[in-house]
């Protein structure tokens, strides 16, 4: 496992030109330099150089970090930042003693244990997906902690799939490894994926996701392919019929890296009008832990991305990640009569289904 030591080079390329600035969720809201990936990278080459301690002081600014990508996509320096910080809080925390009641949490035993009940349990109430043998596509399907959690996600599954011609294949696959990522607990973070990497050993087309977040930390340890359920639907070219005019607009999930599906998708929604709304790229504001760390400094960076939805005047605002919806329900809470968060899977559900 790496240390920051081993990040110095990387560290040492900022030049501190401040872009990530215009891009920072948590900045723009703070105005704090320590929020962005430019302050926390002066903190911690103070840290390599031994003028400071990695101490609890630096560790609150790594934990003001949605993990969201946005400063790396930006860095003209190319720098990994998420990386580097996972491994600078990874080093401060497994010595402390919220560290290790953490990584207990979030161990195979208590949390491994506990998704695996609750898939146990849960079993009665999910359909199955699709399990006939097909000659044309194979989907090996990630369903992730939400949706073990949630059987209704099965359920809407199998009614858009239920007219075409895929087998999905279902592994008993651990958590992707997000959440251990955010707080540091690397050595889970690797055994998820050492299980995970066995489970893809077998044979199949593609990788089918409806969690943006999940299928970006998968990729980070699979060159295999994926499909998200969006590209998907298109791909098999399925139409759906709504019962009455609505109107929807997007949260692009700050995980999602590509969005080309969704205008062709919903132009084969009968009785769907799609509104953009103003910066439908801007974060949702929850990223998990971020939101009970930093908790004020998160709701208003979704009450910034509710007022955007709000006006669209939409009926639904749709997402492809389990975690913006707690993020847009967040900034909607108490507002009257604002657009319904709902994922993808959920929203064509409520629709009636052809066949392209
Ligand atoms: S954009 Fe990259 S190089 Fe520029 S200050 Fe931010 S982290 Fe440093
Ligand atoms: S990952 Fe997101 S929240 Fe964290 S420093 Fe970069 S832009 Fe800001």
């Amino acid at each position: 496992m790496k240390n920051l030591q081993d990040f110095k080079e990387e560290i040492n390329k900022c030049s501190k030109c401040g872009l990530c600035q215009a891009v920072c969720p948590v900045y723009k809201i703070t105005g704090n330099d320590c929020a962005v990936s430019r302050g926390k990278f002066v903190m911690l080459d103070g840290v390599l150089k031994g003028d400071l301690k990695l101490n609890k002081n630096i560790n609150k600014y790594i934990d003001l970090c949605l993990k969201c990508g946005k400063c790396t996509n930006f860095c003209p320096s190319g720098i990994d930042v998420c990386k580097i910080f996972e491994t600078a809080k990874y080093q401060y925390i497994k010595n402390t003693l919220s560290g290790k009641i953490t990584f207990f949490i979030q161990s195979k035993f208590i949390f491994g244990n506990f998704i695996n009940l609750f898939k146990h349990i849960t079993k009665p109430f999910r359909k199955n997906i699709k399990s006939k043998t097909s000659q044309k596509l194979k989907l090996l399907y990630f369903k992730g902690c939400v949706n073990n959690l949630c059987p209704r996600n099965d359920n809407y599954l199998a009614a858009i799939l239920k007219n075409t011609d895929i087998e999905i294949i279902e592994k008993d696959f651990d958590c992707c490894g997000l959440p251990f990522l955010s707080s540091g607990n690397l050595e889970r973070f690797e055994e998820v994926k050492k299980h995970n990497l066995k489970m893809l050993d077998c044979d199949f087309d593609y990788i089918l996701t409806d969690c943006a977040s999940c299928e970006s930390t998968l990729k980070q340890y699979t060159d295999a392919k994926f499909i998200s359920l969006g590209e998907l639907i298109l791909k098999e070219n399925l139409k759906f019929k709504f019962p009455k005019p609505i109107k929807v607009t997007f949260h692009k999930p700050c995980h999602l890296e590509n969005d080309d599906f969704l205008e062709p998708l919903l132009k084969n929604c009968e009785n769907v009008e799609y509104i953009k709304m103003e910066n439908y790229d801007d974060c949702c504001g929850f990223a998990g832990e971020f939101a009970l760390k930093n908790q004020k400094i998160s709701r208003k960076i979704s009450k910034k991305k509710a007022d955007n939805i709000i006006k669209t005047g939409a009926d639904y605002v749709m997402t492809t990640c389990p975690g913006c919806i707690l993020g847009l329900h967040q900034g909607l809470l108490g507002q009257k009569k604002s657009p319904k968060p709902v994922s993808l899977t959920k929203f064509l559900s409520v629709a009636g289904i052809e066949q392209g």
